[in-house]
């Protein structure tokens, strides 16, 4: 028999307890760890609530949930309530998949203003993230910038710019909502340090601006390189670059049709954050040019007005007490996902914050094939029956993957009208809701 805790129950999580069902068969058992009283990770918080087809990929994760020898055990922090010592004691290979739950900091003056937010705590605010639901982010201002050019600052300018019809059939969360519809923003910048044809934005979803009702996306023609220049770009990113030439060719009359406006400015490079009162005001920002690929300061600098910034510059994971953590690269310090003998990590928490959802299920086989070379057919460790005993003399209050169930068919009953669900935001009305 092979005891495998896992340690995160978003999509690393779930593919690798999928991976080691597929694996070994009835010669496995497998306990997800969760710090949270729920499941799916990232597909529950960090998915925009308006994607609803990427996160129907919890039902996949569910069947592996209910296969006989995979537990979820929630409400349980590995590294608090139980140390990582502790859990190699009764496993035989502890499987971090925590991912990259804190904002990579912009470090600049003025990032500790008020309405000046890092995109986990700003996604998960309106994704209804316990640790993050109490934001009340200000919404009474004009201008809003956000910071980067990858897909996180796309669903940050989209979730800003929707009406409440297009949050129909979402599942954004009461209080998200609530803000939201009270907003009096009318620009929405999104800065990139560098050029068009270096953004992270993927076709898909920057092509939803075009679709939006009340804000239109705006592109300076002159940014933009010559249209030759396209041809060598890998295709993803070559439809990326024609979108902006779309936007870039969309006429003044049907920007002038939409409140909101989403303009993209590139070669602009954040320096820092100026505020009053301790309050957002506005943002410094220095041109730039593209060398080798690089953004280069020109010197030239400018003030935009901002209400309200939203950094979306990546992620980092959390160091774990008694792991060894790249702190440069902010993911734990691994080979190809062996941290040490008995120790290992999976998807962002293995090697940083890029990707798809489906970036995780080969890695979660691969880090099984890891775990398969190096237990073989394991040892003779007690598993979860050591875990249930030590949980017990510390009274650790286990959620089960029942009851998670039971929080679900609350969260469902809860649904405001075309939605499929409204989230329980704080740790003891979740707890609470499992009882009958
Ligand atoms: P990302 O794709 O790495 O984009 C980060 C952006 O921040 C880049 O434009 C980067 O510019 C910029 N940046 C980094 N440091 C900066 C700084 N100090 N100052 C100014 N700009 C800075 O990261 P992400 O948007 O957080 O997304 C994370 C992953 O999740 C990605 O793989 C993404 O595709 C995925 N995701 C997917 C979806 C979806 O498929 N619907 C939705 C959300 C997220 P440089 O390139 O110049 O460094």
């Amino acid at each position: 028999m092979r005891h495998i805790a896992i340690v995160g129950s978003g999509p690393a999580g779930y593919y690798t307890a999928e991976a080691a069902v597929k694996k070994w068969g009835e010669d496995v058992r497998v306990d997800v760890f969760d710090r949270l009283p729920v499941p799916y990770g990232l597909i529950r918080t960090g998915v925009a609530p308006d994607h609803q087809s990427i996160k129907g990929v919890s039902r996949r994760y569910e069947k592996v949930a209910l296969a006989g020898n995979v537990r979820f055990v929630g409400n349980v922090s590995a590294g608090d309530d139980v140390t990582v010592a502790e859990l190699q004691q009764f496993y035989d290979a502890v499987i971090f998949a925590t991912g990259a739950p804190e904002d990579r900091k912009l470090g600049m003056e003025g990032d500790d203003l008020a309405n000046v937010y890092g995109s986990a705590a700003f996604v998960g605010w309106y994704n209804g993230h316990p640790h993050f639901a109490n934001l009340d982010p200000d919404f009474s201002g004009r201008h809003a910038v956000v910071i980067g050019m990858g897909n996180v600052a796309l669903d940050v300018a989209r979730i800003l710019s929707k009406t409440d019809e297009e949050f129909a059939g979402s599942d954004i969360v009461a209080h998200a909502l609530d803000l939201l519809r009270g907003s009096r923003l009318e620009t929405i910048t999104i800065l990139g340090r560098r050029g068009p044809q270096q953004i992270m934005m993927t076709p898909k979803e920057l092509g939803e601006l075009m679709h939006l009702r009340r804000a239109s996306p705006h592109v300076d023609k002159s940014d933009l390189p010559p249209e030759g220049d396209d041809a060598i770009l890998e295709p993803g990113l070559r439809k990326s670059v024609t979108l902006l030439r779309d936007f870039a060719a969309i006429p003044q009359s049907i920007h002038g049709e939409t409140p909101i406006s989403i303009e993209f400015d590139f070669f602009a490079s954040p320096r820092a954050i100026h505020g009053v009162d301790g309050h957002v005001r506005s943002i410094e920002v220095e041109r730039t040019t593209v060398e080798a690929g690089r953004a280069i300061g020109t010197g030239e600098t400018y003030e935009l007005p901002a209400d309200l910034v939203v950094s979306c510059i990546g992620y980092r994971s959390s160091p774990v007490e008694g792991v060894p953590f790249d702190e440069r690269a902010g993911r734990f310090a691994n080979d190809e996902g062996r941290i040490l003998p008995g120790l290992y990590c999976v998807g962002w928490a293995k090697r940083g914050p890029s990707g798809t959802i489906g970036t995780n299920r080969p890695d979660g086989y691969g880090v099984i094939d890891l775990v398969d070379a190096d237990i073989g057919l394991g040892s003779r460790k007690r598993g979860r029956e050591g875990f249930d005993e030590l949980a017990e003399a510390r009274r650790l209050d286990i959620v089960t993957f029942r009851d998670w169930q039971k929080i679900e068919e609350a969260e469902e009953a809860a649904a405001r009208e075309g939605a499929p669900r409204e989230k329980f935001v704080d740790i003891e009305s979740m707890i609470a809701a499992r009882r009958p």
